[in-house]
């Protein structure tokens, strides 16, 4: 489901493994872009459970997130029943946790926190002082319903959806259908539903991600030009 380009990269994964990489964002370092961080605050909490694979990928936007958003929260693996961080999240009740997946039983996130339709559930109804936590699985479509499937401790919570009215600006993956997010966008999204909207808080946030992508689409428009014309001097 990936570009021609993005398969030259992760099949180049042994390569790319040898090479020296920064210990924060985990990119080889040229590919560095803790320099284009700039954390947002916000009372929201995100919990990314990343799917092993994701977390191997030069490009990706989960850790990305993660970095992004200051409190978020970013777990790696497949199965999360037993995860004793996940469970104790879960188990908080300080805390009002949703699971953001879509499904027939899913709630518009936007609906549901502003109160439009009486017949969902409405979480300023819930005791006070509890923080709102959402949680995220970073993959493909494909991997985040199985970890869904094989995490029993995710199955009773209460999941919300999202309705993106603008595609995909992750432009070097494709997304299976034209609403579908990066997981960045995906937090970029519930921001500007559940904080309200805030310009400068999305850029912030995208900052990271849209130089990783100008990079990415130079890179291959260098190797192309290569290709057709022999290396280039610069
Ligand atoms: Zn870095």
């Amino acid at each position: 489901m990936f570009g021609s380009f993005l398969q030259r990269e992760t099949t180049g994964c042994a390569t790319l493994a040898a090479r020296p990489r920064c210990e924060v964002c985990r990119c080889p370092v040229r590919a560095c872009w803790c320099k284009d961080l700039q954390p947002v605050e916000t009372a929201i909490e995100f919990v990314i459970l990343q799917h092993p694979f994701e977390a191997r990928r030069t490009v990706s936007t989960g850790r990305m997130a993660c970095l992004g958003v200051r409190g978020a929260k970013i777990f790696t693996g497949l199965d999360f029943t037993g995860d004793r961080r996940v469970n104790e999240i879960i188990a908080d009740p300080d805390r009002s946790v949703w699971l953001l997946s879509p499904g027939a039983d899913a709630v518009d996130l936007a609906s549901l926190f502003h109160r439009n339709d009486s017949a969902v559930p409405d979480v300023t109804s819930e005791p006070a002082g509890r923080r709102t936590t959402l949680i995220i699985l970073d993959g493909t479509w494909a991997q985040a319903r199985r970890m869904r499937r094989l995490s029993v401790n995710l199955h009773p919570l209460r999941r919300v959806a999202l309705a993106p009215a603008q595609p995909s600006e992750f432009a070097v993956r494709r997304q299976p259908e034209a609403h579908c997010l990066s997981t960045l966008e995906t937090i970029v999204h519930c921001l500007r539903v559940l904080d309200g909207p805030d310009p400068e808080r999305d850029r912030q946030l995208m900052r990271p991600m849209r130089n990783m992508v100008a990079r990415q689409i130079e890179i291959a428009r260098i190797a192309k030009l290569e290709a057709e014309t022999g290396p280039t001097c610069s």
